[in-house]
């Protein structure tokens, strides 16, 4: 993207909580503040936490839910996929913009993320992404319209900006009213883990099963700028993320232990 908002653009959205999910409405609510060209490829059932899997042995079902919106039986990077190689093939989107998540994407959980790993795919196929994610309330509630607000700001800038290849923004919400918010904090990724929790159960037939669940993160002292403390302390958090995963500072080190 060269400096300036294009004319005409075409936008991509796409998600990991569904099609029919609400934080797929409010993004398409912001999208449309930008182009009138915007196309939705998304799971037709949630797929959170599905990562960057792409579907190899069974087939993809598409359904044509309205004119430039589809569903797709399959991951959010499944609908990348599909988008970019058969739908929009004629003309690729301009921008992609993934969510917005049900729940942030936040320390060590992005390597878990559809959400961010939709924007990766795109990211992978050269084209601007931005994941984003509204924090919840961990009562069934999420303040929509914060990222609806806040998002619109922060599109529109990230658009005026030269886009380094190979980066993904990642977008986090705080749990607060649009002008409760603080205001906006370029943070780096924590790395943070929730902790892993399995419940154990009987089914009908006696045999025993288990339900993978999420604890809170424990308790710890916030290492200030990352995304974790950023949204703590009320701010949206921008974090861009660097798909080639080579650690450059073991480089050096890891030669001298297997070549010396
Ligand atoms: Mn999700």
């Amino acid at each position: 993207m060269e400096g300036s908002v294009l004319a005409n653009m075409r936008i991509l959205l796409v998600n990991d909580d569904g099609i029919f999910s609400p934080g797929l409405k409010s993004l398409n609510s912001l999208a449309k503040n930008f182009t009138n060209d915007v196309w939705t490829v998304a799971p037709d059932t949630e797929r959170s936490a599905a990562s960057h899997a792409l579907t190899l042995h069974h087939p993809l079902r598409v359904q044509k839910i309205s004119p430039r919106t589809w569903s797709v039986t399959g991951t959010p990077t499944d609908c990348v996929y599909l988008a970019l190689h058969n739908i929009l093939k004629s003309k690729w989107p301009d921008l992609v913009l993934s969510g917005i998540n049900r729940g942030s994407n936040i320390g060590d959980d992005i390597t878990y993320s559809g959400t961010i790993a939709a924007a990766m795919e795109a990211t992978l196929c050269g084209i601007p992404s931005i994941a984003l994610s509204q924090m919840d309330n961990g009562d069934g509630t999420i303040q929509w319209k914060t990222a609806e607000h806040w998002g619109k700001k922060i599109i529109k800038c990230a658009l005026q900006r030269d886009w380094f290849s190979s980066v993904l923004i990642n977008v986090n919400f705080p749990n607060l009213t649009k002008s409760e918010v603080k205001g906006v904090y370029v943070s780096k990724q924590d790395d943070q883990h929730s902790s892993g929790k399995f419940e154990e159960r009987i089914d009908p037939r006696g045999n025993t099963y288990y339900w993978i669940g999420q604890d809170k993160p424990k308790k710890r002292k916030l290492v200030q700028g990352t995304d974790v403390w950023a949204l703590e302390n009320g701010f949206v958090s921008i974090t861009p993320l660097h798909l080639n995963l080579t650690h450059t500072p073991s480089l050096t080190e890891l030669s001298k232990a297997f070549l010396d």
